[in-house]
């Protein structure tokens, strides 16, 4: 299997190049690319060439102007693209055995407005090589740059320190202060040391000095070709036989003692692969095995796993205050989280509970609702209006307005309330709207106005009750229908709220804003647990006339450390082209799962945004499917009922879509889903 390894330094001109060049001369059946070349020449490839005559090299990106690569792209009117930058550098290197991509300046040296090195390095996950140049400020400067890896997921394969500068040789006290304190501090180990060489600084080096490079770092490159040492790694830095175990204790602990969503007891439901870490758009299993996620984890890991920013965000705050009761109290990552949140939401949300879960928040979206009445003097007000098709969470009154027949109602007859249920709404996203797909709406409005406070609707996308897509204007009817009869309407954004449908937020496919909105999920790019029930001012006035109290107040209501996780998921969201990212997921998933509607056995194939569902005629064995999935494609999709579906995180690159895509259409044409 190809082999590549990041060679990254702490800065520019600290001798990533010698250092590529002399662990080229090692390595036979190398590569060495120069992944984004800045300045007129293509001097880092000529270099290598120099070193490594008969070595194959390359440059992926060139702009003339010697600055950092964002600046002189834009000089050329060009953008670099992370996702088809990436996988270019997959498809490179398959061309060798072994492939050194070099960076360009540093670590954080940007890309473009909003991205550095790291989103690229991220996105491809490969294992770094830090150069270190070892002169005076070293130490902070390698730290830093050890920091940003970690905290970021990636793996460091160790350390490799150069000597531009004369005053500090390899053998000079402070030089070698450096490169064990380094070490230490940074727990890394030290690969290689290239010596001072004057020569190296001269414009063409005579071979000798290239011979000298290459048998510095002939033990560093005998490290990384010996085996067990891989640039494609397992989950952890373990060996196989302990990850095995480690696979099998966890898997064997959770089998007997831990719950699992919707699952029968510990122990009679079938295994759970154990996790452990995710990085990018990976979810790396304790087995050793590396699955694209098709998941996002049930909607919410947007940006993909590990983003440095939402990570650095959550650790500074948990130096601050983890959390703090919100009764009496309150505090700033609240406060700028509601500021962040009015500047996205449709006109007219204004107050916001922050709720620790998204059925938490429909629960109090409902509990506005009912209170809004009371406030009005309408306490008779107190059921609701719902879909068949409809899911929106797991607590009492969630269930009691999600799906009467696919959900949970008839084991808990008699407990649930008995809410009303219309047809789901049956025009398509893409067809021409047809009216008479509110008439039962306008039927159940019209009879059971007195009683109900709500009609609550998962805007455009029907998630877990079934994925399907409807058109925008029976909202616009839906909202219609609810002002003529007194009733307010509740939109559930949970799943599809922050992008997913190719809008911010999927009612603004209808240019409306509902009386109440429900957010959960990507809230936090999949950090942490929070939601949010934002209402009116108008709702909440009308909860609190004479000061009447919202009846709601959960322990961890707008935890610190999940508000500042979603201020910095708010952040990365708004400063990424996330819209470009949908459209283009869209269209990848249209192309990809297009072939699926030949197949006899598909009832439908739907796509919206960032959302590719597959509908079969019946159910899919998900068991099967899953562990197919992941043994034959090394991806991670969870079908359900007659579902095989997607919502990936928004920065795939186009070959991830396209995995995802081909891995639905095989298993249906290899008949696995059976
Ligand atoms: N509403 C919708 C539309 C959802 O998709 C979900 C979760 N799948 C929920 C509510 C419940 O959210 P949570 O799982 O965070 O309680």
């Amino acid at each position: 299997m190809p082999r590549a390894y990041f060679i990254s330094g702490v800065g520019t001109d600290v001798g990533k190049s010698v250092v590529c060049a002399g662990l080229l001369k090692n390595i036979a059946n190398a590569q060495a690319i120069k992944i984004i070349q800045t300045g007129a020449s293509l001097s880092d490839q000529n270099l290598y060439a120099e070193a490594c005559p008969r070595h194959q090299t390359g440059t992926l990106r060139h702009f003339k102007l010697a600055a950092s690569p964002h600046l002189a792209a834009r000089v050329e009117n060009q953008a670099i693209d992370i996702p088809l930058l990436a996988r270019e550098i997959q498809q490179e290197t398959r061309k060798a055995e072994w492939t050194l991509l070099e960076g360009t300046g540093g670590i954080l040296t940007p890309l473009s407005a909003s991205e550095t090195f790291l989103d690229l390095m991220i996105a491809l996950d490969y294992p770094v090589i830090l150069v270190v140049g070892n002169v005076l400020g070293a130490i902070n400067h390698a730290l830093l740059s050890l920091e940003v890896l970690k905290k970021a997921g990636l793996k460091l394969e160790g350390l490799i320190f150069t000597h531009p500068d004369p005053r500090y040789r390899e053998d000079h006290p402070i030089a070698v202060d450096n490169m064990r304190s380094i070490s230490a501090l940074g727990q890394a180990e030290a690969l290689g040391v290239v010596p001072h060489l004057p020569e190296l600084s001269r414009d063409t080096r005579a071979s000798t000095a290239w011979a000298e490079v290459g048998a510095s770092l002939s033990r560093a490159a005998d490290r990384l070709l010996a085996p067990g040492r891989s640039a494609d790694p397992p989950a952890e830095a373990v060996s196989g036989a302990e990850a095995v175990s480690g696979a099998e204790a966890i898997s064997g602990f959770d089998q007997r003692h831990l719950w699992h969503p919707y699952c029968p007891a510990p122990g009679s439901c079938e295994p759970n692969w154990a996790v452990a870490r995710t990085a990018g758009n990976y979810i790396y299993l304790q087995d050793g095995r590396k699955l694209l996620d098709g998941m996002s984890s049930w909607w919410c890991a947007i940006h993909g796993y590990g983003r440095p920013e939402i990570l650095a965000a959550l650790n500074t705050q948990a130096q601050k205050m983890a959390h703090v009761m919100f009764g009496g109290l309150t505090h700033e990552p609240a406060a700028a989280l509601g500021q962040s949140l009015l500047k996205l939401l449709p006109p007219g949300l204004e107050t916001i509970f922050l709720a620790d879960s998204g059925s938490v928040a429909v629960e109090v979206a409902l509990k506005m609702a009912v209170q809004y009445w009371q406030g009005g003097g309408r306490p008779n007000k107190t059921r609701f209006i719902s879909h068949y098709g409809g899911y929106h969470g797991d607590t009492l009154g969630a269930m009691s307005v999600s799906d009467p027949v696919n959900g949970m109602h008839a084991g808990f007859k008699g407990f649930v309330p008995e809410q009303l249920f219309v047809p789901r709404p049956a025009a398509p996203f893409a067809s021409p709207f047809d009216e008479s797909s509110l008439q039962a709406l306008a039927e159940a409005a019209a009879r059971h106005h007195e009683q109900c406070a709500a009609v609550i609707i998962e805007p455009v996308v029907q998630g877990a009750g079934g994925m399907w897509i409807y058109h925008p204007d029976y909202l616009k009817g839906a909202k219609d229908i609810c002002r003529r009869h007194d009733l307010l309407l509740i939109c559930d954004e949970i799943a599809t709220g922050f992008g997913r449908t190719g809008k911010m937020f999927a009612s603004e496919w209808a240019g409306l804003s509902p009386d109440i909105l429900c957010l959960g999920k990507a809230l936090t790019g999949g950090t942490m647990t929070l939601a949010a029930a934002v209402c009116t001012r108008e709702v909440a006035e009308g909860i609190s006339r004479d000061k009447r109290p919202l009846m709601h107040g959960p322990t961890f209501m707008a935890n610190p450390l999940a508000c500042r996780a979603a201020l910095a998921s708010l952040e990365l969201l708004r400063a990424s082209p996330w819209m470009e990212r949908v459209r283009a997921l869209q269209d990848a998933l249209e192309t990809g799962l297009a072939e699926c509607r030949n197949q006899a056995q598909v009832h439908d194939v739907r796509v919206l945004g960032a959302i590719g569902v597959v509908e079969m005629k019946q159910p899919v064995n998900a068991a099967r499917l899953r562990k197919y999935f992941a043994e034959k494609h090394e991806v991670w999709i969870r079908p359900f009922n007659r579902l095989l579906y997607v919502m990936p995180p928004y920065a795939l690159a186009p070959g991830e879509t396209a995995r995802l895509c081909l891995a639905i259409r095989k298993a249906i044409e290899d008949e696995e889903w059976v």
